[in-house]
């Protein structure tokens, strides 16, 4: 039988990573409705909380929120690296180096709110690279540097150079043939 991370690399790899995506875009959307919200309508920082923010402050304002999301990212797109081969891999393995640094940023942002103890004597959690860069542009900042390794990953995922081509246990290379797999 085969174990989850198989199949999450094999016959599930395909679906896996588009829910994946879906909830990537999601926040990402998030975070663009935020920043318009700050650069095109002016709203003051504390009020430009995205969408689902307007309806449920508390998400936004919630380290928990963050660092859960950060996590799922950071789980999700370790789960699904053995799945890449070759020059995929190579950027979906950037992708993972960053996203652990992000969520070493989140965890000292978690561990501030948690403790009411902020570093560098800052009003409120403070990452590091926030001592260099206001917080929405960073995350912003953060957000794009994990997602553009992913989706150049994901596109010679789907598109391999011909060396690599059908070495896959997945269903994800384009036009592949469903009869190959045996699941
Ligand atoms: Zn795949």
């Amino acid at each position: 039988m085969k174990s989850l991370i198989e199949k999450l690399n094999g016959p599930w790899h395909k679906p896996a990573l588009q829910v994946f995506m879906v909830i990537v875009l999601a926040h990402w959307a998030e975070h663009l409705v935020q920043a318009y919200q700050v650069y095109a309508l002016k709203w003051p920082m504390h009020d430009a909380r995205g969408v689902l923010g307007q309806a449920f402050p508390w998400l936004v304002h919630s380290e928990v929120l963050h660092y859960s999301y950060a996590v799922i990212m950071l789980a999700g797109i370790w789960a699904f690296l053995p799945g890449f081969v070759g020059r995929a891999r190579t950027w979906w393995l950037a992708a993972l180096v960053i996203q652990f640094w992000h969520h070493i940023e989140h965890f000292l942002l978690i561990w501030q709110a948690t403790f009411h103890h902020n570093f560098w004597g800052r009003p409120a959690p403070c990452s590091v690279l926030q001592l260099v860069f206001p917080r929405v542009e960073l995350h912003l900042f953060y957000n794009a540097v994990v997602f553009v390794p992913m989706v150049i990953g994901m596109y010679y995922h789907m598109f391999p150079p011909e060396t690599e081509q059908g070495k896959m246990a997945c269903t994800c290379e384009w036009g592949h043939k469903p009869s190959m797999q045996a699941a």
